[in-house]
Parts: structure tokens; sequence; C-alpha cells
């Protein structure tokens, strides 16, 4: 009997994401949300952000027995002794002065850098394929403006892309990067433009806005996203992290985007591990008042942007290349291949 016992408690396969229901109690109300056991905290914290409006980095979240685990934003729940039966309690507070938020706010991940190998090995693990499928079924993107039969996409990140975040200015628009709406604008004639972001919708909407970028009369932006679009993934060698996966855009817009007419720009190659062939890692662009007269990054990835828009395939492409790209010889190579 008690062998018998034993391995019913054993048969739960590792691989299968078990589901649970949370009761979440903030500011006098109750909420549920729905995570898996090989959700981190840091996704737990994401799904109580889409219910409370608390941004994950301003929760915390109180539990019996668990003591400071919740803290640890990596930490896998499976980890934590949770249970359905017992309430959450989460204290936070909705942000009020988002850009005192922002500059108080510390990077919330150390920046480390991922091999392409290594990307390789995290977009074909069954538990980040699962993660995306299930962010796919979750996550509705909102089109701002309709998409465009024919042109690419273009998906562009924001802090140390666009704009940088970290210096301070009395107007944002001394720390936005050079030639932002020259760029923008000349992408918009082949690329429809998607702006993504691991900060909040507000902040992003706040922030696009103050720079021009929402109602320029030579563009439009696609669609905004933020970091409840962003899903966690688990490697080998760098923990779990969030990242930006460019699958939930082709699967929800299939008859205009796909992997071979998409292209990323990023500060960060992690935000790729889940599509890393389609991102190009973008200089960051950091101390604005220093590099303001002299950067000229946008400048020139508007010329690569140009050279590759007539480019059937641009999987055949490697963005790490990009600034010795020649479309001429580009052309050749593939009629010898
Ligand atoms: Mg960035």
């Amino acid at each position: 009997m008690a062998s018998e016992s034993s391995s019913a408690v054993s048969a739960v396969s590792p691989v299968t994401a078990e589901e649970l229901t949370l009761t979440v109690k903030w500011s006098g109300k109750e909420h549920t949300v729905r995570v898996c056991c090989d959700d981190t905290v840091g996704e737990l914290k994401r799904r109580i952000c889409e219910v409370t409006n608390v941004l994950p980095k301003r929760q915390k979240l109180l539990y019996p027995k668990v003591g400071s685990k919740l803290a640890d934003d990596s930490l896998l729940l499976s980890q934590i002794p949770l249970k359905a039966s017992l309430k959450m309690t989460m204290i936070g507070t909705i942000e009020e002065d988002i850009f005192v938020d922002q500059v108080e706010s510390p990077d919330i991940i150390d920046d480390f850098e991922l091999e392409l190998e290594e990307t390789v090995d995290i977009k074909d693990k069954e538990i980040n394929q699962q993660k995306l499928r299930r962010r796919i079924e979750q996550h509705k993107i909102v089109l701002r403006n309709p998409c465009r039969q024919g042109k690419k996409l273009l998906v562009l990140d924001i802090d140390y892309t666009l704009f940088d975040h970290r210096s301070t200015a009395e107007n944002p628009l001394e720390l936005m990067r050079p030639y932002l709406h020259e760029f923008l604008s000349a992408a918009y004639t082949a690329y429809d433009i998607m702006i993504w972001s691991a900060t909040s919708m507000r902040w992003v909407e706040l922030k696009m806005g103050q720079l021009g970028v929402l109602n320029h009369p030579n563009f439009k932006i696609t669609a905004l996203l933020d970091h409840m679009a962003m899903i966690t993934v688990q490697s080998d060698h760098h923990g779990v992290f969030d990242c930006k996966p460019l699958g939930l855009i082709w699967a929800q817009f299939p008859e205009f985007y796909s992997p071979q007419n998409t292209i990323m720009f990023d500060d960060l190659r992690r935000n790729f591990a889940m599509n890393p062939q389609s991102g190009l890692v973008i200089k960051p662009f950091r101390k604005a008042h220093a590099n303001r007269s002299t950067d000229e990054e946008l400048m020139k990835l508007t010329q690569y942007l140009y050279a590759i828009s007539d480019i059937d395939d641009l999987t055949l492409l490697d963005h790490r290349d990009w600034e010795f790209f020649d479309l001429k010889s580009f052309k050749r190579r593939r009629r010898n291949a």
C-alpha cells in the first residue's frame, strides 16, 4: 500500500504545466490570477499587474510560511509550497509620478550577453515554446493602425534604443536619439512599425507621445507592446529571464508578418532569445547630453533597412554583419548558391 501511494505522487510529469488559481488580496479587494508551476515569481507578478495595474517591481507579496522567497523574481513557483486554498496579500501602489519612478529605479536585470548558439537552445526548449503558446492565447495585441499588405515589419525597443531613459532633462526631446523622426519616416515607406518595451503601457504611451511618435504626419505606429507581452524563458547558463517573442506577433497576424519579413532592434540580445535570427543588436544610446551631437546609429540603420527592404526572405541575412552589408554582393552570393 505504501509503495502505491508514493508512486502516485511521483507520477506527475515534470513537463506538464500544472495550472494554479491563486487569490490575491490587494487594497481591500480580492483578485484571482492563473499561473503555472513552471512560471516564475516574476511571471506571477505580471499576472497580478494585469488585474491591479501595480507594476511588478512595485509589488511586495506576502504568503504564509514562505519567508522572503517571493522577493526573488527568478524563482520557479514549483519551488514554493503554494496552495489554491490560501490567499496571497500584495502590497504596492500604482505608480503616480512615472518619471520619478523611472529615474529612481535600477535596471531590472543585470545586463548579460547571450551567444547566438545559446539562444538556439532556448528557443527550442519545449517549456519555452509552451510559454509562448500560452502568451499567444492570453495576450491580444491591440492595433493602433491597420497592418498594411506587402510591408515588412520593424519592431523597436525604446530604452537605450530610441531614448536615453537614464539621463535627466527638462524636456524629454533632449533625450531622444538623434534622427528618430527621420528614421521612422523613412522606415515607414517599407515597414510597418511596432514598438515593444519591457516597461508598462502607460510609460510607453507617455514616452512615445512626448517624443512626437504617436501623431506624426509621416508615419503611423501599428501597435505598442509592453512587458505584459513578454515571456520568461529558462536557459541553461543564465537561469530565467524575460524576452520579447516575435512569435506572438506572427501568430496573431499571420497574413501580414512572419520570420521572413520581420526585423527587430534592441540593445539587449537576450530579448531576441526566442527568435535570434530576426534580431539586430543596436548600439545603446546612453549619456544623451554628451552623445547627442555624434550619434548616427539611426541614420546608418535607415540605410540598412532600405538596402534589405527588397529581399523577400530576411532569414537569409546575418544581422550581426549589418554595418558591412552590400546588396550587390548579397545578390551575387544568392545567385551562386
Ligand atoms: Mg533597451
